[in-house]
């Protein structure tokens, strides 16, 4: 029996790659032009890095994690999300010295033990940013003003960003507690995984789907209603910026993250075209994160944006996978090798050209050139080296012109010029 891949860990094949490149591609650019440098950390970190920032009493560190110990007997985790190790690097490497690397940018794959199906999976892939350092709201408008440019340059527009805010240290502990006696009240109405969590994640049952606990939390308080003063400016102020940039969103105050380390301005892109994973990006700032990872007390704000989720939503019938340009094809033994040779001068110049090397009738190699969606074809044989001139023969429609052989690199790029225009 063939060996098979693990479930809920996805190979992404050459025929759906274009959409994955498109996208890190359009992210990499916009990200460039707002400031932002890559980061890459490793996939695995020590465990206690993602229990201590993400909490202990949220969905990813109670049961999503992948955690194992290693053969020095370390626990070691394969990371959930991108933030705490970010975070982690930047601390470790003092990269708060450097004027240049206090917004940050990361793609790769993250893994949660879940239950997987379309949108929801054990390996997905994440692009997310994060700007380290600075609290003015018009920060936080950028950051979301970013993420829209970049829905709208992919042509994903059926997503609405929703905002909130979770308030901070000052008066959140005060909302937690008016909310956790508003649930102890309504405890038989809580599915089983809320009445365990209503008083460790009393705001987790806000953001349960389970129409009892919907029903029961529909008169909750509002956090909205419950931020202290500094809070409440800021995100009033984040609304003035968001409209000054021209940023569509929608308040929706029963927005609650599954993460810890959330404060102040809190929000997701959210889309009803992916059933029930209808998060396609989400994010927002942190201002105690970094101080309570061991680093300096700098805030934070960031996002992550759900790569498989983004794929799905992709108008994808406009991307393809390069074709060739040119395919040749080679009649007789020595057409082959000087075909071989020419190939290779071609992909020196850069033209992504084909043959084929297992002596395929001409009839044989014509299909090939079609099957490989091939733009331009030549036939060379012994003729065509004598006279030192070839038909270059447009697939599409079967036009052919002469050109002599050693402008062929020339020709063809001319030609595919033409193609562009
Ligand atoms: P959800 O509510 O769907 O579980 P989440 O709140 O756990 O999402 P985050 O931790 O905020 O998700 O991650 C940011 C984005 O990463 C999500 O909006 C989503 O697009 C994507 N994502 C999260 N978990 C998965 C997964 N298991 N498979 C695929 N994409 C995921
Ligand atoms: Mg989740």
């Amino acid at each position: 029996m063939s060996i098979t891949g693990i479930k809920g860990m996805n190979d992404i094949l050459p025929h759906d790659i274009a959409a994955w490149q498109f996208l890190e591609q359009q992210a990499r650019q916009i990200f460039h032009t707002y400031g932002y440098k890559e980061i890459r950390v490793p996939v695995v970190e020590k465990t206690e890095l993602f229990s201590r920032s993400i909490g202990e009493t949220t969905d990813i560190v109670e049961k999503e994690m992948y955690t194992f110990v290693d053969k020095g007997n370390n626990s070691i985790t394969l990371r959930p999300e991108g933030t705490a190790p970010v975070m982690r690097s930047f601390i470790q490497h003092k990269l708060y010295n450097e004027a240049n690397s206090s917004k940050l940018y990361y793609m790769g794959p993250m893994f949660r033990y879940e239950r997987p199906q379309k949108g929801r999976y054990r390996q997905f892939h994440q692009i997310g940013a994060e700007v380290i350092g600075q609290d003015d709201p018009r920060i936080d408008a950028q950051v979301l003003a970013m993420l829209s440019h970049f829905f709208t340059a992919v042509g994903i527009t059926n997503v609405s960003l929703q905002l909130n805010s979770l308030g901070c240290n000052a008066c959140r502990p005060d909302y937690r507690r008016t909310l956790i006696e508003f649930l102890t009240q309504r405890l038989d109405a809580l599915c089983d995984d809320c009445k365990r969590r209503y008083s460790t994640n009393p705001l987790r049952v806000l953001d349960c789907k389970a129409a009892g606990c919907k029903e029961a939390t529909a008169t909750a308080p509002s956090v909205l209603d419950n931020l202290c003063t500094e809070c409440e400016e800021h995100f009033h102020k984040v609304q003035h910026h968001l409209n000054a940039l021209e940023v569509p969103y929608e308040i929706n105050n029963r927005m609650v993250r599954g993460l810890d380390y959330y404060t102040k301005t809190t929000f997701e892109m959210v889309t009803t075209a992916l059933g029930a994973q209808n998060a396609v990006a989400a994010g927002g700032r942190y201002d105690g994160l970094i101080q309570e990872l061991g680093g300096p007390a700098l805030p934070g704000i960031g996002f992550a944006m759900g790569v498989e989720r983004l794929v799905l939503l992709l108008d994808t019938h406009k991307l393809k996978a390069p074709v060739p340009q040119l395919f040749i094809a080679a009649l007789g033994e020595r057409a082959q090798q000087e075909s071989f040779v020419i190939l290779n001068r071609l992909q020196h110049q850069g033209i992504y050209a084909e043959m084929d090397f297992s002596g395929k009738s001409l009839k044989a190699q014509m299909r090939l050139a079609n099957k490989l969606d091939s733009v331009y074809s030549i036939v060379l044989g012994d003729n065509e080296l004598e006279a030192g001139t070839v038909s270059l023969k447009r697939m599409a429609d079967g036009t052919e012109m002469n050109i002599e052989l050693h402008t062929l690199a020339a020709s063809i790029t001319a030609a595919l010029d033409g193609e562009e225009a």
